[in-house]
């Protein structure tokens, strides 16, 4: 476990209808305010972020403020603990490193205090759906679960009939029916009754699928229906602030590629 003051776990207790689900947004502004535009416009009922909220974009503060001001239920990204140094960057490539480094410059004081205070899983009792950043396992240690192998195991670290996670930056829809599992590639699926679903919501502000489009997901719960939806933000306004902020132009030029 990483040094947080607050690990445990935290309720949502609310029946919602539909939940728009985000991760990943990296200090990306342009991108956030697209998804939220999009997800008003689907009237869902309730927004929860998988973590991830600053690190590698330009504006890192913009973003925690906007989910700060509507009250997003929001859990700990490893790059959130990254830019409060609650966790060790020594694995983290180079450019990466630079990120986090001018991000920890960058973020006010209390911004910084609520990245702090984000709890590391939720637990939605109401709607039967668990969110986690990178794995239900170790939420802690920030694996990924980039094989069927890692999924089927990760089934066990949950009781919920949904769970939400983000991470790796690559949506998958994987479902679980007593044992047998499928990963069906089109982005719409049924829910359904008695079968399980570990979701990788892919990412608001750093998509890494080759689809520079900004990731979430949306799920009914009335319908019984998830899809993840993609949409256009303004990549070049995101670009020119990466270069004219002190980050590495990498970062600016991998939007374009959806990498
Ligand atoms: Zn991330």
């Amino acid at each position: 476990m990483t040094g947080s003051q607050n690990q445990q776990v935290r309720d949502l207790d609310k029946k919602l209808k539909r939940v728009g689900v985000i991760s990943d947004i990296h200090g990306n502004y342009h991108a956030l305010e697209a998804v939220l535009a999009e997800l008003e416009k689907e009237g869902v009922d309730q927004i929860v972020c998988c973590g991830d909220v600053v690190g590698y974009g330009a504006r890192p503060n913009e973003c925690v403020e906007k989910l700060r001001s509507m009250e997003i239920p929001t859990i700990a990204g490893n790059h959130d603990h990254a830019a409060l140094l609650l966790t060790d960057i020594s694995n983290f490539n180079e450019i990466a490193r630079q990120a986090v480094l001018w991000t920890k410059k960058v973020l006010t004081e209390e911004n910084m205090e609520f990245l702090r205070e984000l709890p590391l899983t939720l637990r939605d009792t109401a709607n039967d759906v668990f969110y986690v950043h990178a794995s239900p396992k170790e939420p802690g240690e920030w694996n990924y679960i980039l094989t069927m192998g890692e999924a089927r195991m990760n089934f066990n670290y949950f009781n919920e009939q949904i769970c939400f996670i983000g991470h790796s930056h690559q949506p998958f829809i994987i479902e679980n029916d007593e044992g047998n599992l499928a990963c069906p590639t089109r982005p719409e699926i049924e829910i359904h009754e008695g079968r399980r679903y570990l979701i990788n919501v892919g990412s608001v502000g750093q998509p890494r699928d080759h689809n520079w489009r900004a990731c979430y997901v949306i799920c009914d719960f009335e319908e019984r229906k998830l899809e993840i939806k993609r949409c256009e933000y303004d990549l070049a306004a995101c670009q020119a602030a990466i270069n004219a902020a002190d980050l590495p132009r990498e970062l600016a030029e991998r939007l374009s590629h959806g990498m």
